[in-house]
């Protein structure tokens, strides 16, 4: 079991953005800027492009959802989008709120958060669901 599914079971805590039957998404611990999310599917699969077309579709689609929300909530430029996945053996989509394109520089510092800090963020980003 990946610590991303340990997530999705409430084994381990998250910052929990949303869920629906197929997919998940939460607040990055090492987020490189304020509202950096995970979006993942329930199903465990590593590598992104070994889902099915359709499941691919509907990640997007759900990623879609909880980055309009993001840009609501949190100020930025635009919501970029990556997919790593060197750390983590469970697909992921990063969302990350941008004012240019060095806030996107993975590698770089990552922000250090308090967990009410956490905790607002992830209310603010719900709120505009
Ligand atoms: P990568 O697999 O290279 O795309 O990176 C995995 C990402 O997952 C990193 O940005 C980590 O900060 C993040 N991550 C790892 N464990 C957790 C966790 N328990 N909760 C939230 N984010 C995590």
């Amino acid at each position: 079991m990946t610590i991303f599914s340990r997530i999705i079971a409430g084994e381990i805590p998250c910052y929990k953005i949303a869920e629906d039957d197929h997919f998940f998404a939460f607040l990055d611990i090492n987020p490189l800027q304020k509202g950096h999310t995970l979006v993942i599917p329930k199903r465990e699969v590593d590598y992104i492009f070994d889902l099915s077309d359709q499941e691919i579709a509907d990640m997007q689609v759900f990623a879609k959802r909880i980055a309009i929300a993001i840009k609501k909530a949190i100020p930025c430029v635009k919501v970029g989008q990556c997919v790593l996945g060197l750390e983590v053996p469970h697909a992921h989509i990063h969302l990350v709120p941008m004012q240019s394109e060095k806030d996107m520089r993975f590698g770089s510092e990552t922000k250090k958060l308090s967990p009410e800090e956490f905790q607002q963020i992830a209310t603010e980003i719900r709120a505009q669901l």
